[in-house]
């Protein structure tokens, strides 16, 4: 199956979820051939990473979105899992401190954009312009309306200086999410993911749908598109992304760069 065919957002497409099932496989089964490709999936992406640091010319940045429980954390673990750590960067953004609230919206993200050669994961992104602020009405409609635009128009910039865009929605259910709720309360490992606020956004489930949906619909593009990933099931999940991810970096026509000398046939004395 073509996963970046399947699971991308057509540009201009109305994006309704109650049309994507967040327990979706499309025929694949948690069994020794998933996670086969899974496994083939990482370790291609991990040979590929290579040749991306080598080649020093272009980078990849990958956006992830979910609701809370949705497996962010979990997937960069997985799908990261054997990338060289010195050409990955992952930037996990927060409520802005006031260095970044005392600059315009893009900034802090702008700054933690990869550089040539590197894979650069955002753990939230500049979305959360048009989903915390727009639910929690933390800024004015004129504001926050204004971001769809200015956020396409960032990627457009980026995709044309050399950035390869993949932006990643994970798509749980709202009883999935109280599942994993419930193990956070239930395994004292899982204590400290539990903040106060948690439960109470739960209360803007509907809220954050509608955003989602407006977000995935009007900053779908060719040059930095959104994939909408069944994330009930966690193989699932990262069978998709490491596969979208690695489709991705097979199709960039990666090239080791030629020797910066000429080689002679030994060693010189
Ligand atoms: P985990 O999933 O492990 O809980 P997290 O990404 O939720 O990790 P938290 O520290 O729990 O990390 O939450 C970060 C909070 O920052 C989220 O509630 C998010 O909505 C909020 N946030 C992110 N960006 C902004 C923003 N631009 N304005 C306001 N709040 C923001
Ligand atoms: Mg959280």
């Amino acid at each position: 199956m073509d996963f970046r065919e399947k699971l991308m957002v057509r540009p201009g497409h109305k994006v309704k979820l109650k049309d994507y099932d967040p327990d979706e496989t499309f025929g694949f089964k948690k069994d020794n051939e998933s996670e086969a490709l899974t496994a083939k999936s990482t370790a291609r992406l991990d040979e590929l990473q290579y040749i991306l640091y080598a080649e020093n010319r272009r980078a990849l940045l990958i956006m992830l979105q979910a609701m809370d429980c949705g497996g962010k954390d979990g997937t960069i673990r997985h799908v990261m899992s054997g990338a060289n750590p010195q050409g990955c960067k992952v930037t996990s953004f927060k409520v802005p401190s006031s260095e970044e609230a005392a600059h315009d919206f893009l900034w802090r993200y702008h700054k933690a954009v990869p550089a040539r050669g590197e894979i650069g994961i955002f753990n939230r992104s500049p979305y959360e312009q048009v989903l915390v602020v727009r639910v929690h009405k933390l800024l004015p409609k004129k504001e926050w309306s204004a971001a769809y635009e200015q956020i396409n128009m960032m990627e457009r910039f980026l995709a044309e200086n050399d950035v390869t865009i993949l932006k990643f929605f994970l798509h749980i259910s709202k009883d999935e999410q109280k599942r994993r709720f419930q193990q956070r309360i239930d395994e004292p490992e899982k204590h400290w993911k539990l903040s106060p606020a948690d439960f109470a956004e739960r209360q803007y489930w509907d809220d954050y749908i509608a955003a989602y949906e407006a977000a995935l619909s009007r900053c779908s593009t060719k040059y930095a598109p959104w994939f909408i990933i069944p994330a009930n099931k966690k193989w699932f999940r990262n069978l998709a992304v490491s596969r979208i991810i690695a489709e991705t970096l097979e199709s960039m026509n990666l090239k080791f760069p030629k020797p910066a000398i000429d080689l002679p046939k030994k060693v010189p004395e």
